[in-house]
């Protein structure tokens, strides 16, 4: 099992900008890297880093089936800016058709346990097919993204998926991100300027006060020490 990249791609990592890093990583592991785009300004950032310089790194998103017609715009101008695939994973039907059958269409509003099985059923189990087979996983986190995430690192290990995970803008700021969208007339996300700092699916996110933690107006009825989706616990840090 691989829980840390090897000696000599961290060396090739030292001082490497994040599209160099992005390079020699899907070098290091022909057709085993993934980056999961939820299409938010980070997401953006780095989907323009692998498709502007044609890294072999496989693009997918997690197509819960509610998400904002914001998200389903950005991610179609993204499709017609760059002219490559974006693979949609799916919840399994039979999954959905039976929470949805029993329990109806707003299920996570009852209880955390309810919304824990509608992101299991609309986000991890396809997440864990999508990233089945791969050994990385790229994202957009950044260490300043909720009080969670502050102890995480530019590269875990990740226990429940069996790979390594590599965060390319760990250490960017949101002026960063926007400075770099700005620079490279990326398309983004139009809720963002709407009070919208991290966007999910549209019943459960809303715009935040600007003195409000970055992740606020997720599952915002939820006690706040819940309102991680599962999607990016926290793992076992390999490396700084
Ligand atoms: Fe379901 Fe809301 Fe989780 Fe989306 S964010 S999968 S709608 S509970």
């Amino acid at each position: 099992m691989v829980m840390d990249f090897s000696t000599t791609l961290k060396d090739k990592l030292v001082n490497a900008t994040p599209v160099e890093t992005l390079q020699a990583i899907a070098a290091a592991y022909p057709g085993k890297v993934v980056f999961s785009t939820s299409f938010g300004w980070e997401d953006q950032v780095i989907s323009h880093m692998i498709f502007k310089n044609n890294i072999p790194i496989k693009v997918f998103t997690l197509e819960t089936g509610r998400l904002f017609t914001e998200t389903y715009y950005v991610w179609n101008r993204t499709l017609e800016m760059y002219q490559q695939p974006i693979l949609a994973h799916y919840p399994d039907q039979a999954l959905l058709e039976e929470m949805v059958s029993t329990k109806g269409p707003n299920s996570f509003y009852d209880s955390v346990e309810n919304r824990k099985q509608c992101c299991g059923i609309r986000k991890l189990e396809p997440l864990s097919r999508a990233l089945k087979g791969n050994a990385v996983w790229i994202t957009g986190i950044r260490a300043e993204q909720s009080l969670n995430r502050h102890d995480m690192r530019a590269v875990e290990w990740d226990e429940q998926n069996k790979l390594i995970k590599y965060h390319p803008i760990f250490s960017w700021s949101l002026e960063d991100v926007k400075a770099y969208i700005q620079e490279n007339n990326i398309p983004y996300n139009p809720l963002h300027d709407r009070g919208f700092p991290s966007i999910g699916c549209a019943p459960c996110t809303r715009a935040v006060q600007p003195d409000e933690d970055f992740r606020a107006g997720r599952w915002w009825w939820e006690d706040s020490s819940k309102r991680e989706c599962g999607l990016h616990t926290h793992n076992e840090v390999v490396e700084k």
